[in-house]
């Protein structure tokens, strides 16, 4: 039986329509939320996130602004103006669009973000308060995993789970996520042996890796739920042929498109699994709505309009 689709898309919606309220709330208590992107250089794919996170304001009625240095910013300088943001009481929320320049050191860049401001949650201060399971800004993407996995209702508590990826921005902070969550956690990397035998043990699997459909069906326990962070852009004819073989519809789009996007997981895991977030339309439209979860979060804490439980915990 084909495994029941969890769909984002949708989730993502519910979350924006449940933000719109609390910032109408917000606004007549007059506080309105504000985001800060700071863009450097010329990236298109980077603008294309920038533009759309400031969308996702602008329909909720978040105030917003974009930040647009160019890209032969020093670390001095883009450090001075995070500062300035900083400093600023109408801009609740900071964040730095990665990957920035080589010559700039990111890390001090992301240092110097006030971490009340933090809503992608990389300073050391959130990180060290989600290890401890303290309040706190979460990372956008593995918060809104955590949030699909509970409006899912699927179960974590002494389930196994297997995450394979551990970068700072998904696979450590999510295994965390799930650890708090009362899951048993294995996080895995290019490095761990026989990683389909790994994945097999999980009641919950997550694909965290960048690698386009690197996890078949052999991967996969029957009836687990299989989580796919990876976004990957297939263009070449013979790789989409070979992917989509058992997928007509999906085959027949990237025919007329010219490329497709595919997650980590195989398209052919939806035969094994019990549950799978699709790619498009899984975890990404979650990560904005997160990001949207946490400018509210900062605004109501700075500026002590009283804290809700906010969306993700
Ligand atoms: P990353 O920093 O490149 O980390 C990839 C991780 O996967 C590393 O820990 C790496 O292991 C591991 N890995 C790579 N190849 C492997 C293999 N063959 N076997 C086992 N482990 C392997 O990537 P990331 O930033 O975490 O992003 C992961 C994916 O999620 C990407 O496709 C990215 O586009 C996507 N993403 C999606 C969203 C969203 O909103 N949906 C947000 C962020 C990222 P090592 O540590 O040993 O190198």
């Amino acid at each position: 039986m084909a495994a029941r689709i969890l769909n984002g898309t949708e989730i993502g919606r519910q979350i924006q329509d449940e933000l719109r309220q609390e910032i109408e709330e917000l606004k007549q208590a007059g506080v309105t939320p504000g985001l800060a992107a700071v863009l450097v250089g010329e990236s298109p794919a980077s603008h294309i996130y920038v533009r759309n996170k400031i969308r996702a304001c602008e329909a909720l009625g978040l105030y917003s602004e974009r930040l647009a240095p160019p890209a032969s910013i020093t670390t001095e300088e883009l450090i001075a103006e995070i500062e300035t943001l900083n400093q600023r009481p109408e801009i609740d929320g900071i964040l730095v669009q990665l990957p920035l320049p080589p010559q700039v050191e990111a890390q001090r860049v992301l240092q110097a973000v006030d971490p009340a401001k933090d809503v992608d949650g990389f300073h050391p201060v959130n990180v060290g308060a989600l290890v401890a399971n303290r309040p706190g800004l979460r990372p956008c993407t593995p918060a809104g995993v955590m949030e699909l996995l509970r409006r899912n209702g699927i179960e974590l508590k002494g389930a196994q789970a297997v995450v394979i990826g551990r970068s700072d921005i998904v696979g450590k902070p999510l295994a965390l996520l799930l650890l708090h969550q009362h899951a048993t956690v294995t996080v895995c990397h290019s490095r761990t042996r026989d990683l389909p035998g790994v994945a097999r043990t999980a009641d919950i699997l997550v694909a965290a890796m960048g690698r386009a459909a690197y996890v078949t069906p052999d991967f996969v326990r029957p009836s687990a739920t299989v989580i796919d962070v990876g976004i990957n852009r297939v263009e070449d004819a013979a790789t989409a042929e070979k992917l989509f073989a058992r997928h007509p519809a999906r085959l027949e789009e990237f025919r007329k498109k010219g490329s497709a996007l595919v997650g980590d997981v195989h398209p052919d895991v939806v035969e094994v699994a019990g549950a799978l977030t699709p790619v498009p339309g899984g975890v990404g439209p979650l990560t904005i709505a997160m990001l949207m979860a946490n400018t509210v979060q900062a605004a109501r804490q700075r500026r002590g309009t009283g804290v809700r439980a906010p969306v993700a915990r």
